[in-house]
């Protein structure tokens, strides 16, 4: 099963430090969920474990199986089985959805050894109709023109298509109405599995009612500074982040 280990992992944004030392350990099989406020750094622990070159790691550890991913490329992450489903998930004008899932897909499976485009439109199609994704989606060019809802379904059909090993979901609720978020969570719920471990970053506790974490954590200020079960999440849909600014003795 796979494990990402994140030890002490401190990085900046324009030399300005953005985390300061944030501790995670994700395994197969389960659903962590991090919460905080705007502007915590919740995103940029994202990208910073993708490898977006935006965001320069200071200090720390991150491993996948025990192989250190901050030496490696981004492609290289998602040949290892890193999936991170962006907050603003760009539009590429020009690629239709599906020559960029069949490339991404054969990209990680490796030269002679891709895909037979059977199997690849049935696993499509199948994976299109669970996500209430139209026909017609396959044949449009990435995310160009795609309503917020939309993008984000597409986001969750990639991770599906590329089973990845340890997915990363960075706000894949915020702007979904109940009725996409509903199908989002299927999605979601239908790759759990002990070969895959998930990490979920949201704002909001209403898309852990539909996908039940094990583990949650709450990020403030660049740090994990609480971490329970689903009744964390519960008691902050409550009380807000207040009372824990409080014990730490925060002010803002
Ligand atoms: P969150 O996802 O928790 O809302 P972010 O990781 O997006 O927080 O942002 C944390 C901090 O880092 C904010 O102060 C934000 O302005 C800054 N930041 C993040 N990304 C960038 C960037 N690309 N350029 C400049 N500042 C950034
Ligand atoms: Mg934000
Ligand atoms: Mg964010």
């Amino acid at each position: 099963a796979p494990k990402l280990t994140i030890e002490d992992l401190h990085a900046s944004v324009e030399d300005k430090e953005i985390l300061k030392g944030v501790n995670l350990e994700v395994k197969g099989g389960e659903i962590h969920a991090i919460m905080g406020p705007n502007g915590t750094g919740k995103s940029t622990l994202a990208s910073a474990v993708m490898g977006h070159p935006m965001y320069e790691v200071t200090k720390g550890r991150v491993t996948l199986d025990g192989e250190d991913l901050l030496e490696m490329e981004v492609d290289e992450r998602a040949r290892k089985g890193l999936f991170l489903a962006m907050q603003y998930p760009s539009e590429i004008s020009g690629v239709t959805n599906s020559d960029f899932l069949r490339s991404a897909i054969n990209a990680k499976r490796g030269e002679g050894n891709e895909i037979s485009i059977m199997k690849f439109i049935r696993q499509l199609d199948e994976k299109m109709e669970m996500l209430n994704i139209d026909q017609s989606f396959a044949e449009r060019y990435l995310n160009e023109g795609f309503s917020g809802g939309e993008k984000k379904r597409n986001e969750i059909l990639q991770m599906m298509m590329l089973e990845p090993r340890i997915a990363i979901l960075d706000e894949i609720d915020s702007g979904l109405d109940i009725d996409a978020l509903k199908v989002v969570a299927k999605g979601v719920n239908s790759m759990r599995d002990p070969n895959l471990g998930v990490l979920i970053i949201t704002h909001y506790q209403r898309l852990l009612n539909y996908i039940e974490p094990d583990f949650v954590h709450v990020m403030m200020q660049g740090r994990i500074v609480r971490s329970g079960g689903p009744e964390l999440a519960q008691r902050l849909e409550a009380e807000g982040y207040e009372w824990i600014k409080a014990e730490l003795g925060i002010q803002d």
